[in-house]
C-alpha cells in the first residue's frame, strides 16, 4: 500500500458539491463529485448526536485555525477518491455549509454559515485540510481502516463487521436496518436494544438469522444482491413475539427473541392462558428477574431458577426446622410431612437441616409470602418434586 500526504486541500475544494441525503442520513459527495463521503463500509453520520456538539465543535476548530487532524482518502483505480477516515468531520462541514445546525459562539449566539461575517466565511473556506491518500488493495486498506479508525470515535464490533464485509449485501441490509426513517423501527424497538445508526439493530437481526454467528453468516452472504433470507427471518421473529404476547414490557428488548422462537415456535399454547400468567408473574413481588417470565412460561414453567424467586431468610429456615423436628420425635414420624404422607421407609425419618429445602405453603405465584408462616421444610426430594410441578 502506498500513501501521499497532501497539504494543499481547502475546505471549498473538498466540500464542492456537497450534498446532505436527509433520508439516508449521510453526506454524499465532495471535490465536485470525485470524492465519495460515505462509502459503504463507512458508519452512519454520529456526529449530529447531543445537540449538534460535535460538529459545532469542527466547526468552532475551522473558525479559531485549529488543526482538524488528519484525513484519509482510499484512490480507487479509476483516480476517484473515498473518504476512508474523516468522513464525520467532512460531514459536519458540509451541513455547516448547507445551514443544517448553527455554531454557537462563546456568548452563546447562534451563528448559521451565511449571517457570518465575509472575512469568517472565507475563514472557514479556506482552511487547508490535511489528507493521507492511500493507494493498495482492498485488504490492505480494510487492515488498515481498522487501525486508524481505533482512534477518536471507537467503531463498534457491527460496524468493524460492515468494514470487513462490505458489498451489496451490507448495503441492502444497512438500508433495511440501520436507517432511523424505517417506520418498522419503533415496533422493533420494543423487542431490542441499541442504537439503530451504531448498527444495534442490524447485529440484532444478524445475530437471530445465523443463531449467534455473525462474522460467518457476512462472510457467506458478502456478495448476495439480496436480504431476503436475513429480512423474512428477522420479520418471522418479531410476528412470533407480537403474536405471543399481547402486551409489551421492557423486559422484552433484552431477551434473544431468535433464540426464544428457534426453541418454541413449534409448540401450541393457549395464548390467553399464557398471558394470564404473564399479567400475574409481572404484578408478583416474589419474582425478582421480570425477564425471565417469558421463557418460564413458553418453556412449560419447568425452571423456576429463570424467576428468581425470592428466597426465605436463613433465620427463618432454622426456627421452622427446629420446630417441625422437634414436632415430628414426639409423634415419631418423619420431619419432613411429605415423607410423613408417604409410604415410603423415610416415614419416620428424621432429616438433618441440609438436608431440608424451605418451601412456599401456598405457592409464591398464589400471593405466598416469605414470612415463616408460609415456611415449612422439605426434604430435598420432596421439595424438588413439588418444584417441578
Ligand atoms: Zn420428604
Amino acid at each position: 500500500m502506498q500513501t501521499f500526504l497532501k497539504t494543499d486541500y481547502t475546505v471549498r475544494q473538498v466540500l464542492e458539491g456537497f450534498e446532505w441525503n436527509e433520508a439516508e442520513g449521510k453526506g454524499l459527495f465532495g471535490l465536485n463529485g470525485k470524492l465519495t463521503i460515505q462509502p459503504e463500509y463507512q458508519r452512519n453520520y454520529i456526529y449530529s448526536e447531543n445537540k449538534s456538539e460535535k460538529e459545532k465543535a469542527v466547526i468552532n476548530s475551522l473558525l479559531n485555525g485549529y488543526p482538524l487532524g488528519l484525513l484519509y482518502f482510499n484512490r480507487l483505480p479509476d483516480g476517484r477518491l473515498e473518504v476512508l477516515d474523516g468522513q464525520q468531520r467532512i460531514t459536519s462541514i458540509g451541513r455547516y455549509l448547507k445551514r443544517k445546525f448553527a455554531y454557537v459562539d462563546t456568548d452563546k449566539k447562534e451563528w448559521y454559515f451565511d449571517a457570518l461575517s465575509e472575512e469568517r466565511r472565507n475563514r472557514i473556506l479556506d482552511a487547508q485540510l490535511l489528507v493521507y491518500e492511500c493507494v493498495g488493495e482492498e485488504d490492505d486498506i480494510k487492515a488498515w481502516f481498522k487501525t486508524i479508525n481505533t482512534n477518536g470515535e471507537p467503531l463498534n464490533d457491527q460496524e468493524i463487521n460492515n468494514a470487513i464485509f462490505s458489498g451489496p449485501f451490507v448495503t441492502l441490509a444497512k438500508a433495511e436496518f440501520s436507517n432511523s426513517n424505517n417506520s418498522n423501527i419503533q415496533k422493533w424497538s420494543h423487542y431490542m436494544t441499541g442504537n439503530v445508526k451504531r448498527q444495534e439493530y442490524l447485529k440484532v437481526a444478524l445475530n437471530w438469522v445465523s443463531k449467534g454467528n455473525i462474522s460467518h453468516y457476512m462472510m457467506e452472504h458478502r456478495f448476495d444482491d439480496n436480504i431476503n433470507e436475513l429480512k423474512t427471518y428477522f420479520n418471522t421473529v418479531i410476528d412470533w413475539v407480537t403474536d405471543m404476547f399481547y402486551s409489551v414490557e421492557k423486559e422484552m428488548r433484552s431477551i434473544n427473541w431468535g433464540q426464544m422462537y428457534e426453541r418454541f415456535h413449534s409448540m401450541p399454547y393457549d395464548k390467553k392462558q399464557l398471558n394470564e400468567d404473564v399479567r400475574q408473574l409481572y404484578s408478583d413481588f416474589y419474582v425478582k428477574d421480570k425477564r425471565g417470565i417469558y421463557e418460564y412460561l413458553l418453556d412449560g414453567k419447568k425452571n423456576r431458577s429463570l424467576l428468581e424467586i425470592r428466597l426465605f431468610e436463613e433465620p427463618t429456615k432454622r426456627a421452622k426446622y427446629e420446630e417441625q423436628t422437634k414436632i415430628a420425635k414426639d409423634k415419631g414420624v418423619s420431619n419432613c410431612p411429605d415423607c410423613e404422607k408417604g409410604h415410603e421407609a423415610t416415614q419416620t425419618r428424621i432429616w438433618k437441616y441440609n438436608e431440608m429445602e424451605a418451601d412456599h405453603v401456598t405457592a409464591w405465584s398464589k400471593d405466598g409470602s416469605t414470612d415463616i408462616k408460609n415456611c415449612q421444610m422439605l426434604c430435598i426430594h420432596h421439595n424438588r418434586l413439588k418444584g417441578n410441578k
